[in-house]
């Protein structure tokens, strides 16, 4: 690593290497770092579920919350999810640390309605997750075991798992038989056809975030975001969009059809006192 940081510093003509040899072994320590930790952070308690509100536009009403997990790394402070997921995806870690997240999804929910909260959580699923043997039955008796009717848990998934499109039909059916609903997460930035989307038994479209943050600005992007919604609306999918921040962007939103968002706007993820706070407030039944 020292050599080739050396080698590709007297490439680029500087003759002081240090700082590369230095930033390199940083980046490879931090790697190695979060790859060990993370063998040990189920057993030592360092994952948390924050939660966003999804918010009816019009009324701002809370209609449901989107589990978003993280990480509180003893040494290296809280890690952005972007970052870890990667790393338990190729480690295959993302397996026990995506069971951790359904089920305590699924006692958060219980939790909140023994206190009068009837609320549903989407909570985020990883394609290779998704495709794991087990994962139906992991639903199941999750959703057994806390005595909860289906409708409380929804599921989000990336546009990646439509690409193996028979397994995710075959999936997708039996957690629709469930009375799971799934959702397309980050829609528009993968590589899915029309087609696929249309013959996949989804239930929701989450406008990816990125397209709401240019469609004030860009008219291709805002063209766009109208299509989606268009479509999604002809094609009977549930329309939420995720990264609102303005009003402005509400408001476009809301004129051109689609009713449910969430973002910073309403509020960041929070944790599950401070969602409660929230959900208090609005009385939600
Ligand atoms: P995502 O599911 O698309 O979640 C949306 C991300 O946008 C979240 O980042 C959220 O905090 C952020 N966000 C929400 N509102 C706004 C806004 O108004 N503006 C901006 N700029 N950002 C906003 P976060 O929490 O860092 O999560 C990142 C990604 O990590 C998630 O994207 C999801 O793909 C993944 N992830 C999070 N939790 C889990 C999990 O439990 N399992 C799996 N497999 N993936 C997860
Ligand atoms: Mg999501
Ligand atoms: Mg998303
Ligand atoms: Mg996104």
């Amino acid at each position: 690593n020292a050599y080739k940081a050396m080698h590709l510093a007297q490439k680029s003509g500087y003759n002081n290497y240090q700082f590369f040899v230095h930033e390199d072994d940083k980046i490879h320590d931090r790697k190695i770092k979060i790859e060990h930790g993370l063998k040990k952070a189920l057993h030592n308690n360092e994952f948390e579920l924050y939660y966003q509100p999804q918010v009816h536009l019009k009324s701002k009403r809370i209609v449901g919350v989107e589990a978003l997990l993280r990480w509180k790394h003893p040494e290296l402070g809280t890690i952005s999810p972007y970052e870890f997921i990667p790393v338990a995806e190729t480690t295959g870690m993302i397996i026990p640390i995506g069971k951790w997240v359904i089920q305590e999804a699924c006692k958060q929910i219980k939790l909140w309605q023994s206190i009068g909260i009837r609320i549903k959580i989407a909570a985020n699923v990883s394609a290779l997750q998704f495709e794991d043997q087990q994962f139906i039955e992991l639903i199941d008796e999750t959703l057994s075991q806390n005595l909860l009717p289906s409708k409380y848990l929804e599921l989000e998934i990336t546009e990646s798992v439509m690409q193996k499109i028979n397994q995710s039909f075959a999936i997708i059916s039996k957690l629709k038989n469930i009375g799971i609903k799934v959702s397309i997460d980050d829609f528009g930035t993968g590589y899915s056809s029309l087609s696929v989307l249309s013959s996949l038994p989804i239930d929701v479209i989450k406008i990816d975030k990125s397209f709401v943050q240019k469609m004030m600005t860009n008219a291709n992007t805002a063209s766009l975001v109208k299509t989606i919604i268009e479509m999604g609306s002809n094609l009977n999918f549930g329309l939420i969009a995720e990264g609102i921040e303005t009003e402005e962007q509400a408001n476009f939103l809301m004129q051109n059809g689609c009713q449910l968002g969430q973002g910073f706007l309403y509020s960041p993820p929070v944790t599950k006192e401070e969602i409660e706070k929230l959900l208090h407030k609005e009385n939600v039944i």
